[in-house]
Formats: C-alpha cells, structure tokens, sequence
C-alpha cells in the first residue's frame, strides 16, 4: 500500500495500475478494447482514468453523458470516444463539433444528430444501439428495422456516419444464465438486418467486461470493459474465469488516520443504537469517515478494515462522518494509519469484501466513494 503523510482521509488512485490493466486485458482478449470511464472513472477520475487507460493501450473510451465527453475532449482527449446517454434536451452540436462518437436510440436521436451535422458542416459519427434482452437504452428489436432504414437514408445522404452498432448484456457475469446466448443470437440478428440494408460499421460491440472475460464469442470487433479496467474481478467467484490469471490490480486504496483511540468497558454499546455491545473490556479506534463519504452504512458490524497488520472489525453503526473500529491488541497511536480497502495483496480488505458486507456490488462502492475525501494519484 501507498505510504505518505496522510491527513485525516484520502483515496489513492494509483494510475500505473490502470495503465497495466488495460494493457493486459488488451493482451489478453486480443481485441480493441473501450476503457468505460463513465462516472468519474468509476470513482478512480474521469480525466486521469482516461489518461491512464490511453496509456495502456485504450483504442476508445466510453462515457454514458454528454458532459463526460465533453470534459474528456476539454483536457485533451483526441482518440475515439463514445457517448450514449444523450439527453432528448441536450443540443448535440458540441458533441458533433468535437468528434465524439454519439449514440442513437431512436429515429428522433438520428434527426437531431443530423440537424446538428448540417448546421456545423460536419458529418456526426453515429452507433446505433439495439436492446438485445436488457429492457434498457436502445431501440427495441421491433422497431429496428426502422431505425436501420432511417439511418441508411440519411448516411445515404452524406447527413451522417453510421460508425457502430452495439447492444449490451444482461447478465454477463452469470454464466449459468440462458440470456447472454440468447442476446448474441439476437445480435447477430440486428447485425443481419443491417447490413442487409447496406449498412456497413466499423465496430460492433456487445461485451462489457463479464462477456469480453467469459463469452469470447461475443468479443467481436471491440469490447466495453468498465470495472476490469480498475482491477476489479466482476464475477467474483465464477468458475472458469480467467480472472487470477490475469493478474490485474486494484487501482483505488482508501486510507485514513485514526483520529482518537480509546479502553471501552465490557458492557459498554458501540455508535448510534448500540448494535454492538462490548463483551468484556476492548480498545476501539475512530476512523474520520462515514456514509457522507459514500462508505456503505450497511457496511456497520459486517466489514474490517486493516489496522497494524490485520482485519480489524467495524464496531457498531456507521455514522456520517465516523466510523468506530475495534482494535484489540493493535499497537497504534491516534493518528496510525487505517486502510478501508486497497489491492489486498497484503490481506486488507478490498472494495469486493466492502460489497460483500454491504450486500452490494463492488462497482458501488467504489463508484460512492468520495464526499470530503481528495483523491491522491500515484
Ligand atoms: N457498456 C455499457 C453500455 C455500460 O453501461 C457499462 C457499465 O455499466 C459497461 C459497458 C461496462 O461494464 P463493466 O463495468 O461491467 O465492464
């Protein structure tokens, strides 16, 4: 784990691990590889995310909004990049003027990134997206054919590009589950009925990080790979997942200083509630964080955290801006050092036991985490 001065309460992203994730899953999947770095980097920072993932080899980064896109390109962004959560009220003119990669649903979505085309003189980049099974984003397998002829028509006359057709998994990560096969037969479908309307993209995509790890048949001509990229497994426990071999590394470590340490007597509740009372005699610690720093609350009494070379257990409620530890036989001073979470190579928790002891996933926590806490990159 990183070592520094530290004050109070910090996230260390360490962007080398980015980096080297990428590059390895590029190795890996042995296909151009999207680096989603959609809500803040999945809390690791959109713009150094971005930045690390281009370094490791990222051939396109992905966002979901339009502001996202737009900050990428602002601090510098050049690479293909795609957006696919454009708001009905948000003009696309910047979009198209900055070369971003839009994404539509609807024959109304085609018409406005046209209109917005033919005011800049410029021909938008347009991908199509097909709702394969998830009942999310997308045109509906019905209304399809539709949306392929409107765009032929329009690419037809030079108002734009159809650069991509995509869709995306429902349960990836479950490979028990009929409905990955399923969706890829629809797919393949969709892509059918494009190019039968003599559509012909560069990029079809389907897999997120799940279907690009576990489904090589739904690689394709690119794969959309989110939480990988942070060093975060996302089917944890699946058999037959090449996850260990990979080894990639965590890229986020959440550490603070304990801001007081404390004898509690046998019998004494623990936090708000008293969910946890003391048994016999014990020292606790006070870690300056809570649930405003998007900790999970229901992480209280089920998570550790790493405190004088062990797990130490989370004691009691979790406040707002507190957390109490016990520390039993620990030999530390306030202002020792606390690791919630970090790479786990040491045996510290890691943002997957967070999830575990919140009954969440682990793109949660770390995509919550923040509040007051600065993020450090190393
Ligand atoms: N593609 C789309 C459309 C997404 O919304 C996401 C994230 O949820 C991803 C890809 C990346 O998914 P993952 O983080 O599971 O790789």
């Amino acid at each position: 784990a990183p070592r520094a001065p530290l004050r109070r309460a910090e996230i260390v992203i360490d962007l080398a691990a980015i980096r080297n994730n990428v590059s390895r899953l590029r190795e890996h999947l042995r296909t151009p590889i999207m680096t989603v770095v959609k809500a803040d980097g999945y809390g690791h920072g959109l713009v150094e995310a971005g930045r690390a993932a281009r370094q490791g080899g990222a051939d396109w980064l992905g966002v979901a909004s339009a502001d996202e896109a737009l900050v990428l390109r602002a601090a510098g962004d050049e690479g293909r990049l795609l957006a696919w959560l454009i708001m009905p009220s948000e003009p696309a003119e910047d979009l198209v003027a900055a070369d971003i990669d839009v994404t539509a649903y609807t024959v109304a979505d085609l018409e406005k990134f046209a209109a917005a085309g033919d005011a800049l003189g410029r021909t938008p980049r347009v991908q199509l997206k097909v709702d394969t099974g998830l009942s999310r984003g997308g045109a509906a397998f019905a209304d399809w054919s539709n949306l392929v002829a409107r765009a032929r028509i329009l690419e037809a006359e030079g108002a734009i590009r159809v650069t991509g057709i995509w869709s995306h998994f429902s349960a990836s990560e479950n490979t028990a589950d009929p409905i990955s096969a399923l969706q890829e037969k629809v797919f393949g479908e969709a892509l059918a009925v494009a190019e039968e309307a003599g559509l012909r993209p560069e990029v079809r995509h389907l897999a997120n990080s799940a279907g690009a790890l576990l489904r090589p048949s739904a690689r394709l001509d690119l794969v959309r790979v989110g939480i990988a990229t942070y060093g975060i497994d996302p089917a944890p426990g699946v058999e037959g997942s090449p996850w260990a071999e990979l080894g990639l590394v965590p890229a986020m470590t959440v550490r603070a200083e304990l801001a007081m340490v404390k004898q509690i007597e046998a019998g004494a509740g623990v936090s708000y509630n008293h969910t946890w009372v003391a048994e016999e005699p014990t020292t606790v610690g006070l870690i300056p964080v809570g649930y405003a720093e998007g900790i999970q609350r229901r992480a209280g009494n089920r998570a550790s955290v790493w405190v004088d070379g062990a797990r130490r257990p989370v004691r009691g409620t979790i406040c707002m801006d507190q957390i109490v530890v016990e520390l039993r036989d620990a030999s530390v001073e306030p202002g020792a050092e606390v690791l919630l979470w970090g790479t786990g190579a040491d045996g510290e928790p890691t943002a997957q036991d967070w999830a575990e002891a919140s009954e969440t996933i682990a793109y949660e926590v770390v995509t919550r985490i923040g509040g007051r806490m600065k993020r450090r990159y190393v």
